[in-house]
């Protein structure tokens, strides 16, 4: 069972500079962390570091007492100079390690009492973890109630004024000196700390030189405080007569020696303040010696801030009484959890007894029913068995949250052991004899529910696992690169809700925006700047395109740009290429893609013979057919739609040649190119396939991942074109909720970060890796499989011979050899989608661990499906 612990060193324990000489390097942490969660001998584990504090946050489950945690972390962390910190750290855990990060995320335990910063440097924490792949489920639950407690707590103390910090402080201390002194003041270094000095010194008019050793960096900074910018160096040859100097700046090395300060101060008519901010120092500690020169550095610093930190926290016992009411939530929500698993599989456990039971009976003393009532004593059964499980579950609720996870497993040890008899003598359930009763297959109860609601039991129809057998399990959470059922169980996500998810589950940066968002509002059916911002990354992202407008689906966004496209030139006829998919409007759905390849469907009912009569489909990869039909009907072809990188029937990767001839024939015949990047587009580069290919259609449409996780699609195209659509022109197009504020501003969240994180680069890495590890798998596999890739986007391949690069060529047995694996690689907590004609996703928050065990399941389970 889960056991959270805290092994923490502060200003309060230890002087600045000696948490500095134990602190791990914030650059390394993705090989840090996995080595210290092996030394300390832990599932989980992250790591807060800042100027004065040290918080190692582990997840345990062994029964290892957290004093043996302290130990190990304070070896590991305590070097070899130093031999174990023992004094220094203290150890915190269950729910005295909850109190402890709460109080910490929201700055009631920072020497600043109050401060805020502590909040993004905590954030900053578990970006690293996950990225190392040492935060797990649970940490990732425990940050984000954090971080969102903290942010509450913030919220009802901007009521007692404006929030403290160590470089508020710093300002102030800095303009008590100036009242003394004339002159301006020198920040040294560009970072959080003194800009944020740089603004409070600013806002009281302080003339301001900033210095760094990037004089961009110091410009930039400069231009926003009315200041001027220095190089360090030149700063350092020369001096400018100042009053005060603030540094702080990275490395070990002091940087302002003393004979520099003998120097500076010679040349001063009147004393100047030094305020050290480094960690480790940035002066020289005998600088204080020099006669002119008043040096104040971090510890003292600290120090100060904490004999004012009493004061302080009583201006702020209502925030911590705020705290002591989140705390008594989240012990109850954290030891749920820890418990939750157990208590579904218990409440599983009673409805399959019934469910037995009920079968035994109608197939004995019952056997001459009629079907009706067959399936009547089944829903009674199921009834009985739920109601049955329901006391007990209430009591093991009562029992976690009172004694503890633990508690539970000792209950359930005691009767699983007693229900092992009843278990045997049902070894054939699943075909799969050995397993506990506690650790059977997703429950149909969900689904059988969802069935009498929605037509198949879902929203959209390959959910329904109909080409894969057996019932989908229903997804109550996701968080990173997994996803959790109802039930508890964890599954690594290759789905990331068919590509829209490039960042992961709940991207804490798109996740705060959208929260900011939605505090301001979900929807305005009005203009907002939110929707110029999307425009404009996608403009700036993407070749060829002048104007966009927003949608609220991939379907809103291809159908909308046929119509543009028949508006703008006159023309009716469309042309697609089989399997490909543009969403389910009329005209669209011909000989389109895997769910409906999946359903053996060659179009849909509903569609009127008329409205397909307009749509010519192709075979991919067939320049001839191509040309010959523009022979045949140039004149009356409005567009050519594609998906550059066809992902929904299969992978089918494209030659450039032919989206080359496509590019030319439009052109020749005055027809539009519409590039469908509803799947590729910021996926398979930043400029999606028309920068992959350097091929620039004349439409492009997008979906998914431009929503940042919620609805939204988008159409572009040059102004030309775009004038067309009302208002400005005559082809209509409307939406309720086109380019509302939350969507969009999920969606520029996502674009930004993808540019600023350089995510192509990175993806590229994960796919090739997983690639490369497949690679020996699939050579040694009993049933034809074969990969193909293109960036994040995978394709498992079930058939013999080259990939495929059309849709004629992909073989309809592939879905029978698929089934197994698919089952087998969701038996061992890997997800993907429910149809042998699907891609998997990578995304941002895979792990190079989430990989490599998808190769091992993948491995498995293919050696257990016959050819
Ligand atoms: N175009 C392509 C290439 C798609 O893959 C999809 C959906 O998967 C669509 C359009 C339709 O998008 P939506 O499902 O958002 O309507």
């Amino acid at each position: 069972m889960d056991h959270f612990a805290i092994i923490g060193a502060s200003y309060k324990t230890a002087a600045v500079e000696r948490l500095a000489q134990m602190a791990l390097p914030r650059d390394a942490l993705t090989t840090s962390l996995p080595a210290l969660a092996q030394s300390v001998g832990v599932r989980e584990i992250a790591y807060i570091g800042t100027c004065n504090r040290i918080e190692v946050l582990l997840i345990g489950g062994d029964g290892t007492p957290v004093q043996a945690y302290r130990q190990r972390v304070a070896a590991a962390l305590g070097g070899t100079e130093s031999g174990p910190a023992d004094g220094m750290f203290r150890a915190w855990e269950g729910e005295g390690a909850l109190e402890h990060l709460l109080l910490v995320t929201a700055g009631l335990d920072s020497a600043q009492a109050g401060e805020r910063e502590i909040s993004d440097q905590v954030r900053a924490a578990w970006t690293a973890a996950r990225a190392a792949g040492t935060a797990g489920p649970q940490l990732g639950f425990l940050f984000t109630e954090a971080l969102r407690i903290a942010q509450e707590v913030h919220r009802d103390m901007s009521r007692l004024g404006p929030a403290a910090s160590l470089a508020d402080s710093a300002a102030a201390r800095v303009l008590d000196h100036l009242q003394a002194g004339s002159g301006p003041v020198a920040l040294i270094g560009v970072s959080p700390m003194t800009k944020r000095c740089a603004r409070a010194l600013s806002a009281r008019g302080t003339p301001l030189i900033v210095v760094n050793r990037d004089l961009e960096r110091a410009r930039t900074l400069a231009s926003t405080v009315a200041g001027v910018a220095r190089s360090l160096d030149d700063f350092l040859a020369v001096p400018d007569p100042v009053a005060a100097i603030v540094i702080a700046v990275g490395g070990s090395k002091a940087l302002l020696t003393r004979s520099w300060l003998e120097r500076v101060a010679a040349t001063a008519d009147h004393p100047i303040l030094v305020l050290d901010l480094g960690v480790p120092a940035n002066v020289e500690r005998s600088g204080a010696e020099v006669g002119g020169i008043e040096l104040v550095q971090m510890d003292q610093f600290v120090r100060t801030a904490q004999s004012e930190r009493v004061r302080r926290l009583l201006d702020l016992a209502p925030a911590r009484l705020a705290i002591d009411r989140h705390l008594a939530r989240l012990v109850d929500l954290f030891t749920l959890r820890g418990a939750g698993p157990l208590i579904g599989a218990l409440s599983q456990h009673y409805a399959e007894l019934a469910a037995d039971d009920a079968q035994r009976l109608l197939a004995r003393e019952l056997k001459d029913l009629g079907e009706a009532e067959r399936q009547a004593v089944l829903a009674w059964a199921d009834t009985l068995g739920r109601r049955l499980a329901h006391l007990p579950i209430m009591g093991l609720r009562r029992l976690a949250a009172d004694a503890g996870p633990p508690a539970v497993a000792a209950f359930v040890k005691g009767i699983e052991s007693a229900a092992a008899e009843p278990a045997r003598s049902r070894a054939t359930f699943n075909g799969q004899s050995g397993r506990s009763p506690f650790m059977q297959k997703p429950t149909t109860s969900l689904y059988d529910r969802a069935c009498r609601s929605l037509p198949g039991g879902v929203n959209s129809p390959v959910r329904a696992y109909r080409a894969v057998g057996g019932t989908p399990p229903f997804i109550s959470r996701g968080e990173g690169s997994a996803i959790f059922d109802e039930e508890g169980r964890r599954y690594v996500d290759f789905v990331c809700s068919w590509g829209a998810l490039i960042l992961g589950h709940c991207h804490p940066e798109v996740e705060r925006t959208m929260h900011e968002a939605i505090a301001r509002g979900t929807t305005y059916g009005a203009p907002c700047l939110a929707e110029i911002e999307l425009a404009e990354e996608v403009i700036a992202s993407y070749p060829g395109l002048e104007q966009v407008r927003c949608v609220s689906s991939g379907t809103e966004a291809t159908m909308s740009a046929i119509r543009l496209a028949r508006g703008a030139t006159g023309r009716d006829v469309i042309v697609k290429f089989s399997g490909c998919y543009h969403g389910h409007a009329d005209h669209l759905l011909v000989a389109a893609g895997s769910g409906l390849a999946t359903a053996g469907l060659p179009t849909s009912a509903g569609v009127p013979r008329e409205f397909a009569a307009l749509t010519r489909v192709l075979p991919l990869d067939d320049e001839q057919k191509v040309t010959e039909l523009f022979a045949r009907e140039g004149d009356r072809i409005a567009a050519v739609i594609i998906e550059p990188v066809p992902a929904n029937n299969g992978l089918l990767l494209q030659r450039p040649a032919f989206l080359a001839t496509l590019r030319s024939l439009t052109e020749r015949h005055g027809a539009l190119l519409i590039f469908d990047e509803v799947i590729s587009g910021f996926r398979v580069a930043r400029g999606g396939a028309a920068e992959y290919y350097g091929i620039t259609p004349d439409l492009a449409t997008f979906g998914k991942i431009i929503g940042g996780g919620l609805p939204a699609g988008a159409f572009a195209g040059p102004r030309r074109l775009m004038a067309h659509l009302a208002p400005d022109g005559p082809v209509y197009q409307a939406g309720t909720l086109s380019g509302n504020p939350l969507a969009m501003a999920a969606g520029v969240a996502t674009l930004r970060l993808l540019t600023r994180l350089d995510a192509w680069a990175q993806l590229e890495r994960l796919g090739a890796s997983l690639e490369r590890q497949i690679a020996p798998v699939l050579s040694r596999s009993s049933v034809p499989v074969a990969l193909n890739r293109l960036g994040s986007l995978l394709w498992l391949s079930f058939q013999d011979g080259a990939v495929p690069r059309s849709a004629e060529a992909v073989e309809a047995a592939a879905a029978q050899r698929f089934s197994p694996v698919f089952h087998g690689l969701l038996d061992r907590g890997h997800y993907i989608a429910p149809s042998a004609y699907e891609v998997l996703f990578l995304s941002l928050a895979h792990t190079a661990a989430d990989i490599s065990h998808f190769v091992e399941a993948f491995g498995e389970a293919t050696a257990t499906t016959a050819r």
